[in-house]
């Protein structure tokens, strides 16, 4: 109660979507970075785009990756 409020709906989270770089208040989470150094980072994507990204890789899947993909 300490802010005043304008009017209008709280700001929602919003995401800008790796993918097509647009803004979308349902961001889907896509990817998480991690780092050595401070905290990861989470990659979002927008609805329509996060079922074009694959599942979150396995660390053992990239070790294993021997360039056998079928397709
Ligand atoms: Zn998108």
């Amino acid at each position: 109660m300490s802010e005043p409020t304008p009017g209008g709906p709280p700001r929602k989270p919003v995401r800008m979507c790796v993918r097509c770089a647009v803004v979308t208040d349902a961001p889907v989470l896509v990817s998480e970075v991690h780092q050595n150094s401070g905290p990861g980072f989470n990659v979002y994507a927008c609805p329509e785009c996060a079922p074009h990204f694959p599942p979150m890789p396995d660390v053992l899947d990239l070790l294993q990756g021997g360039g056998g993909q079928a397709s």
